[in-house]
Order: structure tokens, then C-alpha cells, then sequence
């Protein structure tokens, strides 16, 4: 594998995956780093990686019996800027550690170094990707709603919380656009001046979404305006809880109808 290529893959926060990383290069075709090395004494315990040792340590290891020396270790900090080779386009930061013992005894095809990618990656808790794929959302309203995942993700509560609002009267218009070019001329159309509180009604009135959806579209509404015009924030499992429903909606909304289950009329049951 080339020199410029990170051996470990680090999680990238637009794939929302572990993806290999490139180094950047700068104009001379040199890798944007930055090197750091220090000298550390180290204890070397037998039958166990080299570690940087606190006082902690220090303590726990003098109460064992376990054989162990002192060695002087060079240790290295490279600060590296990477780009992912997935999407070919997310530039992170990364902070690389090693020591020179472990470049010395590392196996053959295995990765001395340990890695810090920035932005950190989103705890697991909260991680978002995976659950549907959306074939039929429109394009659009995905990338809204990736940009609403991607904020929270970075712990920008307020801007979620707008961003989910975004997402939800994204749905209500492109739904309201299809209701409207299927009514009959003799029918009063829906006007295009609507509140968001009165699209979120016709969606209900027109059996798109159900009452439980009807009612926690209202409750982003109301926290979105909160923190667009009070800057008011919410906890972050609320707002994960959110985000969760509105995929489950987005789902149901755009994706389920396409689905082989639904258009396929030769099941019986
Ligand atoms: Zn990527």
C-alpha cells in the first residue's frame, strides 16, 4: 500500500463509515504533516505493549511482581491532513501516535500507529446512518436532511433543531405540490401562503402522515422556531428521538408505497 495511504481506516463523517484516507499533498507534491517527536522514560513490562506510564501506573506496576525494566523510548506525534478515499472530497485532521519500539516490533501488515481523526467522530449513541436507504426521497430533501444528521452529529443542537424544522416543511410542500396537481379543477386549490402549522394539517386531513406523526411534526415546528428565534436548545436524545421519527416518516412517506411489497399484486394472504 502506497506511503501516502493511512494503513488504519478512520471514520468519515460524510460516508458515516470507517473509509481509507489519503494524505493531502501541498504544490511540491509534499504530504501536509507535521512532526513532533519527544523522548520519554518508559518502563517495559515484560509481555505487555510499551505504554506511557503515569504515577498511576507507576504505583499498580511497583505492587505487582511482574518483571519489567526501564528504557529510554522515542515517541512520535504526526499531525497529518487526509482526505477520504470513499467520497474523495472529506478533508479531516489527524493526529497520529507511535513509538519507536512499536514501529520496531510491529507484525508484518499490522499498523503502528494510533489514530485521532477530526472532527471526532459522533458517539455511538447517536450515530444515525444505516437504517433506510431512501430510494425515492427526493434528492433535495436527502441532502437536507444528511446536513441536519451531520450538524447534530458535531453537537450543533440549534442549528439541528432549524435544520429539522427545514426537513419538515420540505416534506409538507413536496407533498402539498403533488395533492395540488391531482385536485379537480372544480375544487378550491390549496394556496401556496400556507403556515407551516396549517401544511402540517392538510398532510393529516390527507391521510399522508398518521395523527402520532401529525403531532410530533407540530412539536419540531414549535422547537424549531424556538431556536431560530429564541435560541432556545433542547436535550440531545430529544433531538435524536426527532431525527429518528422523521426518517421513520420520510420512510413511510416516499419510500414505503415504492416498495415490492406494496405494488406487487400477486401475493395472497
Ligand atoms: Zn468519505
Amino acid at each position: 500500500m502506497s506511503d501516502n495511504i493511512l494503513r488504519s481506516r478512520l471514520y468519515c463523517r460524510n460516508c458515516q463509515i470507517k473509509q481509507l484516507h489519503e494524505l493531502v499533498m501541498n504544490q511540491d507534491n509534499q504530504p501536509l504533516k507535521y512532526v513532533e517527536t519527544k523522548k520519554k522514560k518508559v518502563k517495559h513490562r515484560h509481555n505487555q505493549d510499551i505504554t506511557e506510564l503515569d504515577a498511576a501506573k507507576e504505583v499498580s506496576l511497583a505492587a505487582s511482581n511482574s518483571i519489567h525494566e526501564e528504557v529510554e523510548c522515542l515517541f512520535y506525534d504526526k499531525y497529518v491532513i487526509v482526505k477520504c478515499r470513499g467520497c474523495g472530497e472529506t478533508v479531516s485532521f489527524v493526529k497520529m501516535t507511535t513509538n519507536e519500539l512499536a514501529i520496531e516490533s510491529v507484525e508484518e501488515g499490522k499498523d503502528p500507529y494510533t489514530y485521532k481523526i477530526y472532527p471526532e467522530p459522533p458517539r455511538r449513541k447517536y450515530r444515525l446512518q444505516g437504517k433506510y436507504s431512501f430510494q425515492h426521497v427526493p434528492q433535495w430533501i436527502k441532502e437536507l436532511r444528511n446536513e441536519v444528521v451531520r450538524a447534530f452529529e458535531q453537537g450543533a443542537i440549534l442549528l439541528s433543531l432549524a435544520g429539522l424544522r427545514m426537513v419538515t416543511e420540505a416534506i409538507c410542500k413536496q407533498h402539498i405540490d403533488i395533492i395540488s396537481s391531482g385536485i379537480d379543477s372544480n375544487i378550491e386549490p390549496i394556496p401556496n401562503n400556507l403556515s407551516l402549522q396549517k401544511m402540517i394539517d392538510i398532510l393529516l386531513d390527507h391521510n399522508i402522515i398518521t395523527k402520532p406523526h401529525h403531532v410530533i411534526l407540530q412539536k419540531v415546528r414549535v422547537l424549531g422556531n424556538k431556536a431560530v428565534h429564541q435560541f432556545t436548545s433542547q436535550d440531545r436524545d430529544l433531538i435524536h428521538i426527532a431525527i429518528e421519527v422523521l426518517d421513520n416518516l420520510l420512510y413511510n412517506v416516499f419510500d414505503l408505497e415504492q416498495s415490492k411489497l406494496a405494488q406487487n399484486d400477486n401475493f395472497t394472504f
